[in-house]
């Protein structure tokens, strides 16, 4: 069942304003000799690691409308917090640079992931992000309620210095804060109609978008925009972190505030929304042998480099799909690359040693 047509959906999410920060659009291309390795449907790489913004990613996309809201508001700096090599962070260091503003970077620090200044965090310093570390006592990762302290003691501190701080939380997700609409998640419903446009001039029809699920706002838009248009294409969310249906219940809530804000008068339900959680390893940021394998290949058969964080997990979801035989021959699947690719150098050590270990077998 169709509840908007693409025109309709087009026109409510242009009533929302953005500053362009992204390259636009991003390239749709055909993986053929990817295709051809693992046997099984037409695979097509939304390039969205090509944005463009500070080595790209899909928080690009995001930016374009959540800065056009920093505008609005008269804000003149932005706080927000993430992981330490987050791709989020370092795409908001690089965008209020070019509206002449600040941020201001909470960055949690857990253990068995890289620290040092390199990747993102190397990005973040060269952007002169304030950059606030935070880490739990002895060396584990700090408490959710550790973090919101601190992000609440420096938004205090920013308000009595006189300044009026945006603050959006990790992946500009979720509806609070200073965000008060999911322009995360509309962001993504527009790269939803964007690529349909894409699939249509290339006479491909999408049977689903397989993409990595974090802070939920990327599934949430592209879900609202397949469910509109008539749910014929799949949307699935490999998650990097959550397991299921915490997953799926964040996917829901930020995709209800979408329709909502789109008004779009159509029902969701949390069984609108695929997430598997099959292929987080041994948690978030954690590599092992299906994500290198997954990087491996990528780049052997398309030159084409994927992230150790996201990408990397759900193109091993993605190929485990196809071994299962979910996805098969005669169908045409989108993997969304989301970017990433600056982790991978701070992830080298142990890269080179999981990559030569997949390469004797
Ligand atoms: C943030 C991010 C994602 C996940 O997007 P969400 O909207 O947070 O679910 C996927 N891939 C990369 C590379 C990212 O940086």
């Amino acid at each position: 069942m169709k509840f908007a047509s693409e025109k309709n959906l087009r026109m409510a999410i242009d009533k929302f304003p953005r500053i362009k920060l992204a390259y636009l659009p991003t390239p749709l291309e055909e993986a053929k000799a990817l295709s051809e390795k693992l046997g099984g449907p037409r695979i097509f790489i939304k390039r969205d690691d090509q944005t463009g913004l500070a080595f790209g990613g899909n928080k690009g996309r995001k930016l374009e409308f959540i800065m056009a809201d920093v505008m609005k508001k008269k804000a003149d700096l932005v706080i927000t917090w993430a992981g330490i090599q987050s791709n989020w962070c370092r795409s908001v260091a690089a965008a209020v640079r070019k509206l002449g503003m600040k941020s201001i970077l909470i960055l949690s620090k857990r253990p068995g992931l890289p620290a040092d200044y390199d990747g993102n965090l190397l990005l973040d310093y060269i952007f002169d992000a304030d950059i606030r570390i935070v880490e739990g006592e002895g060396g584990k990762a700090p408490k959710e309620e550790d973090i919101m302290g601190t992000v609440n003691k420096i938004v205090e501190e920013e308000r009595r210095k006189g300044h009026n701080p945006y603050i959006v939380s990790v992946g500009g997700s979720s509806v609070g804060w200073s965000m008060t609409e999911p322009l995360g998640a509309i962001s993504y419903t527009d790269a939803f109609l964007e690529i349909l446009k894409q699939a249509k001039e290339q006479k491909i029809k999408v049977d689903a978008v397989v993409h990595a699920s974090g802070s939920g706002s990327t599934q949430a838009g592209l879900a609202v925009g397949a469910k509109a248009l008539g749910g014929i294409t799949e949307v699935t969310g490999i998650s990097v972190s959550g397991k299921k249906d915490a997953m799926v219940n964040e996917v829901y809530e930020i995709a209800k505030e979408t329709i909502k804000a789109l008004r779009l008068n159509m029902p969701i339900a949390p069984e609108d929304i695929i997430v598997l959680d099959d292929y987080v390893g041994e948690g978030y940021g954690m590599l092992n042998k299906e994500t290198t394998e997954a990087i491996r290949i990528t780049a052997e058969t398309e030159g084409i480099l994927l992230d150790p964080v996201y990408t990397a997990k759900a193109m091993a979801g993605l190929m485990d799909l196809i071994k299962l035989g979910h996805f098969k021959k005669g169908q045409t699947i989108v993997f969304l690359h989301t970017g990433g690719t600056p982790a991978l150098f701070p992830y080298r050590e142990k890269l080179l040693e999981l990559i030569k270990e997949s390469k004797k077998q």
